[in-house]
């Protein structure tokens, strides 16, 4: 299971974004990255490659390795490392290691 999911709030704990916090807005699981929300930008330039297409500079969030984020627990209101506990029924669910409080 994974520790960070889509929509989830993560802090930034490296990088040049570090302290920052966002939304996960996609989750690249085979390569253990996550896409967050107004975090690293890369400014990359377009070609026009036709003539009805605007050229210029675009802004896209670039990949940041789940390692370097951290979720934010709602009730501790800090980043905090999550644990994962297997219930009776076998399903999973992710907790607050801080707190235990679990974070849907
Ligand atoms: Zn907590």
């Amino acid at each position: 299971m994974l520790r960070i999911k889509k929509n989830d709030i993560v802090k930034v704990l490296a990088g040049k974004d570090k302290g920052k916090t966002g939304k996960v807005i996609t989750v690249i699981a085979d390569k253990n990255r996550v896409i967050v929300q107004g975090i690293n930008f890369n400014k990359k330039h377009a070609k026009k490659r036709r003539q009805d297409q605007q050229g210029g500079i675009i802004q896209k969030e670039g990949p940041l390795d789940m390692s370097n984020v951290a979720v934010m627990c709602k009730k501790c209101n800090l980043a905090t490392k999550i644990g994962v506990d297997i219930l009776q029924d076998g399903s999973k669910i992710r907790f607050c290691k801080k707190c235990k409080e679990t974070i849907e």
